[in-house]
């Protein structure tokens, strides 16, 4: 039997990782016309057996119930997965051609659960999915309509404090921000972190012979970064408000971020002052509040094949 403790923190993480896969699909789902790279989407926040340390794996098998080393930690509200009936704590045995039981896993990691959404994210966008899946010790068999997303996952980090990050594929935000910032801020990090993936940022840094480490952020290659971090803001305001969410959140997120905290990526040195990123975030959403059709596809989308330029200042408006 898991132990109270155990339980009230397996639905505290629970709980988090939604809140954070919800944010991300939400914006995953309304700016899939903003994506080059989409991919099928079903809605569906897994979690597997293999990422619980060896103390509390028996517990957590107890308590979700894996009857197979994948599950469903929860489905996104108006999802296909959702429409098509699938429920937390479901054990999934296929998703398509996606075999659960095929799939490589190691204790101690997130292997299977990575494979298992890549392979879920290349079934084709358009075709109607088989899943099995076994509910509190039976069979179940459901068919769900995916649709097309932007091809990205999203990643709460428990460790992760206030940092967040993009590596092209993946954003991933530290659990800090969940404690502090209400939902609408929080989607204004995670677009921050999204819009750099859009836009191919690391593969453009990587092309322009920028090298991530210690030294980002110094040198020839600051002109590169800032460049990046205020194209990412100008996007973050669309994509917030396609999603529906306000296009000031970023603007709120920072009047409470910027002068309470220090350290971290979002204050390094490659990433402008953030009185300034301030004021390019107010001016972009004063913009995007005139303009009613959605999606809204800023030109920095179209740009997005060009090499960067490291022209960051034309396109930084400077706090007064
Ligand atoms: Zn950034």
């Amino acid at each position: 039997m898991a132990r109270a403790d155990d339980t009230a923190l397996f639905e505290a993480v629970r709980a988090a990782d939604l809140r954070v896969a919800a944010i991300g699909w939400r914006l995953a789902t309304a700016n899939a016309a903003l994506c080059d790279r989409t991919e099928a989407g079903i809605g569906l926040q897994l979690h597997t057996l293999d990422q619980f340390d060896s103390g509390r794996r028996e517990a957590a098998r107890a308590y979700f119930g894996f009857a197979t080393p994948v599950a469903v930690e929860g489905v996104l509200v108006g999802g296909p997965a959702e429409r098509a009936g699938l429920r937390a704590d479901d054990s999934l045995v296929r998703i398509g051609s996606v075999r659960i039981a095929e799939l490589p896993g190691r204790p101690g990691t997130t292997d299977r659960l990575v494979a298992a959404q890549l392979g879920i994210g290349a079934l084709p966008p358009e075709a109607r999915i088989e899943v099995d899946a076994i509910r509190a010790g039976t069979p179940i068999h459901l068919t769900l309509q995916p649709m097309r997303v932007c091809k990205s996952r999203f990643e709460l980090d428990l460790d992760g404090g206030f940092d967040a990050s993009a590596d092209g594929a993946m954003v991933q935000i530290g659990s800090g921000f969940l404690d502090d910032y209400p939902d609408s801020q929080l989607a204004a990090v995670i677009a921050h972190e999204f819009a750099h993936n859009i836009l191919h940022h690391r593969d453009r840094l990587e092309a322009r012979g920028v090298d991530y480490g210690l030294l980002a952020g110094f040198g020839a290659n600051v002109k590169y970064f800032r460049q990046t971090e205020v194209q990412a803001d100008l996007l973050s305001v669309y994509l917030l408000a396609n999603a529906n969410y306000p296009a000031r959140a970023g603007v709120a997120f920072w009047e409470r971020f910027g002068p309470s905290k220090a350290g971290g990526i979002l204050r390094s040195r490659s990433h402008p002052a953030w009185r300034d990123r301030v004021a390019t975030l107010e001016a972009e959403a004063a913009k995007v509040e005139t303009l009613s059709s959605r999606p809204l596809v800023p030109a920095v989308i179209t740009e997005r094949g060009r090499p960067l330029d490291g022209d960051w200042q034309s396109i930084l408006i400077r706090h007064r």
